[in-house]
């Protein structure tokens, strides 16, 4: 379910868009409007009952400019180049916006993970980072995870790395690896915490009481689970929440922890007693006051995007929201947290498990999550800053910040040769 839209196509748009509100040199918008490197893989992947198939992947690398590109890898049947390039741009704008030193990158392969056994997924796992092995590494390209992976793909990545470089100890190459390789404590929960870091705050602009305010979100995996978790610690009432399989609504609120538990047993959220069924779109246009996005690309559209009930959305997604929705929600006064904001919080605790690799320190938890919370705040008010003294959409402020950081840097470093 990648969207009517193609994501690249929006991604270039708000490019656009964003730099049709700047004063920048022509060819500068032309060198951070194009796509730095991209790899495209196609290889043989043994089954348990002895097929071979063949499975098409790819790595990009929109831009540099600031440090290594950073970006994960998505396991997901509508995998594309085109929604490769896009995830990728939208990670050098993040990257640039929470003032880490790295790049946008995004890799992705073509497959219904949970259709393979765990064998099946470790040699597809470990044969497509070994035909990305040529343009990963430490201190150039640092894979994590994304939709259809997790920290254990990010291990047989990792070891993949280190075993073709003759069997070195290279931890940097990845983040999001399991906490006893290397990982860091806090990154598991990082994207969800970030959301609900930005949502908060949006809320206190808003002047919304989370304590009394309410929650829908859409999608449970990491992002999705993690942000119910933090938004009904902080109080505020989850009244529904949705996967691939369908959606539960209470408008009384949905015991989250339990719900998490309830997951880990059924693999999904679907018929979770005390709840109601109720369908994605229906969750997307009910009456809330934070609508959080937490699962794919172009769900928000202008279809539907006249029909949100929703004060704020914050988007725990990669590109939930198509340009043509997001102009509709800007005229209704709706707050949208924009996602490279938003779920910024995965490749802020990612540069922590980065340093901290190279390090081989490790920090406690407690540490992970207060740089966190400085570094979401510091960016969503530097963001609502721009919003303010510009009067641009909050995703137009935070693009401009971004695109501005990234094409100083470009002009101070010039054209090689
Ligand atoms: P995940 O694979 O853990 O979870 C995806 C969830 O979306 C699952 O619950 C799945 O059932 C659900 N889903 C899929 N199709 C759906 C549909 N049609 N309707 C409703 N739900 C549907 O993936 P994730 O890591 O949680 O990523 C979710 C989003 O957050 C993606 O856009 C991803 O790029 C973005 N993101 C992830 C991270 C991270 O650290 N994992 C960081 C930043 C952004």
């Amino acid at each position: 379910m990648a969207g009517k839209t193609n994501p690249y196509k929006a991604a270039l748009a708000q490019f656009d868009a964003a730099v049709s509100h700047m004063n920048l040199d022509p060819s500068t918008v032309a060198y951070l409007r194009s796509i730095r490197r991209e790899v495209t893989v196609t290889f043989p992947v043994e089954m348990d009952d002895g097929e071979i198939r063949m499975f098409t992947g790819y790595r990009v690398q929109h831009n540099s400019v600031l440090g290594p590109t950073k970006g994960g890898v998505r396991f997901h049947p509508d995998v594309t180049l085109d929604e490769t390039r896009a995830l990728a741009m939208w990670m050098t704008w993040k990257s640039a916006l929470m003032n880490l030193p790295f790049g946008g990158a995004k890799g992705g392969v073509s497959v219904a993970p949970q259709s393979l056994s765990t064998n099946e997924l470790r040699r597809l796992s470990r044969r497509y980072a070994a035909e990305i092995s040529l343009v990963i590494g430490p201190e150039s390209d640092i894979p994590a995870p994304d939709v259809g992976t997790n920290p254990q793909v990010m291990a047989w990545i990792m070891d993949t790395y280190n075993q073709l470089k003759g069997g070195g100890h290279t931890p940097a190459i990845v983040t999001g690896k399991p906490i006893p390789l290397g990982g860091s404590k806090g990154r598991f929960e990082a994207t969800g915490m970030g959301v609900m870091f930005t949502a908060r705050e949006a809320m206190k602009f808003k002047g919304i009481d989370p304590s009394s305010a309410t929650v829908a979100i859409q999608g449970f995996g990491n992002v999705g689970s993690m942000t119910a978790r933090f938004m009904h610690e902080l109080g505020t009432k989850v009244i529904a929440v949705s996967d691939v399989y369908g959606g539960i609504h209470n408008s009384d609120g949905i015991d989250i922890p339990k719900l998490i538990d309830y997951v880990k047993q059924t693999g999904s959220v679907v018929d979770f007693p005390g709840t109601e069924p109720i369908s994605n779109e229906e969750l997307l246009t009910m009456k809330c006051d934070v609508l959080i996005p937490a699962a794919l690309e172009g769900q928000i559209t202008a279809e539907n995007a006249p029909r949100i009930q929703a004060r704020i959305i914050a988007e725990g997604a990669n590109g939930p929201t198509t340009p043509e929705a997001d102009q509709i929600l800007h005229d209704r006064g709706i707050l949208v947290v924009p996602d490279i904001l938003c779920n910024a919080g995965g490749v802020t605790v990612s540069y922590f498990e980065w340093v901290q690799g190279w390090q081989h320190i490790f920090w406690e938890r407690e540490e992970v999550v207060s740089r966190l919370e400085k570094a979401m705040v510091s960016s969503f008010n530097a963001t609502l800053e721009q919003y303010k003294r510009t009067g641009l959409s909050m995703r137009m402020a935070a693009y401009t910040l971004a695109i501005g950081r990234v094409a100083e840097a470009f002009e101070l470093l010039g054209v090689f040769p």
